[in-house]
């Protein structure tokens, strides 16, 4: 598949424009190994080095959506773009398993301005992607085990976890802000968690996928 096919496959699954968006205009191929590179807009897995995998697109694009992410831009009237970041706060955003980086770049791609953080447990590709980001002021990368989150930048509006977890991470609840969103794959489904208040949670499961699991320290 050509990164054209790769778009309109994804248009065709009805994606919402500012996912596409994203799709086209960040370079898959600047993430994955060498060997692969003539596969980049292949819908499949691809490896990224070390022995790591990227999703397949149409899994990565299912989570960004149920991610709902905003792009903190306003279209105004005679198509003038405005930045409407609410109350001056930015959107603060968390993926547990960021790898190549490659999904960190596309949510920044989605919602510009925000504060983008990614933890991953694997030291090269942590520096790997520190390289390929660094441009990027806006997102952070850590070293470091995932699976409890990383509190060390406060609460975050949304959660991504691109690794599997074995039952539903609700020790992460704490992390998510009011009416922040949680997407987390558990076993064979993908999971998105909305947070009402403290106590009230509003949890949807969409079956059919398949993902690494979330491992422990090296
Ligand atoms: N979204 C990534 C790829 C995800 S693959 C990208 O855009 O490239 C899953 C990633 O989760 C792998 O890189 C793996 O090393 C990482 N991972 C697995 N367990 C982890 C943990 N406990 N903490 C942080 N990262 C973890």
């Amino acid at each position: 598949m050509d990164k054209q096919k790769l778009i309109e496959f994804l248009r065709a699954e009805g994606f919402n424009k500012n996912v596409i968006r994203a799709f086209s205009k960040i370079k898959r191929e600047d993430f994955i190994s060498s060997d692969f590179k003539k596969h980049a807009y292949n819908n499949e897995p691809l490896p990224i080095g070390v022995g790591a995998t990227i999703s397949q697109p149409y899994t990565i694009a299912f989570m960004l959506e149920l991610l709902e992410l905003k792009n903190n831009l306003k279209i105004l009237d005679k198509g003038i773009k405005m930045k409407i970041l609410e109350k001056g706060i930015k959107m603060k955003i968390l993926e547990i398993g960021s790898g190549s980086g490659y999904v960190l770049d596309l949510v920044n791609e989605i919602c510009k301005d925000s504060l983008i953080y990614g933890i991953e447990i694997n030291k090269k590709l942590v520096i790997k992607s520190k390289e390929i980001l660094k441009e990027k002021k806006n997102i952070k990368i850590v070293y470091g085990d995932g699976s409890e989150g990383l509190t060390k930048f406060g609460k975050y509006d949304r959660i991504l976890i691109s690794a599997a977890s074995d039952k539903i991470p609700s020790h992460l609840y704490p992390q998510l802000n009011k009416n922040g969103i949680l997407v987390c794959p558990v076993r064979n489904s993908i999971f998105q968690i909305k947070k009402l208040n403290e106590k009230d949670y509003k949890i949807k499961e969409f079956p059919g996928f398949v993902f690494v699991p979330l491992r422990k320290e090296d």
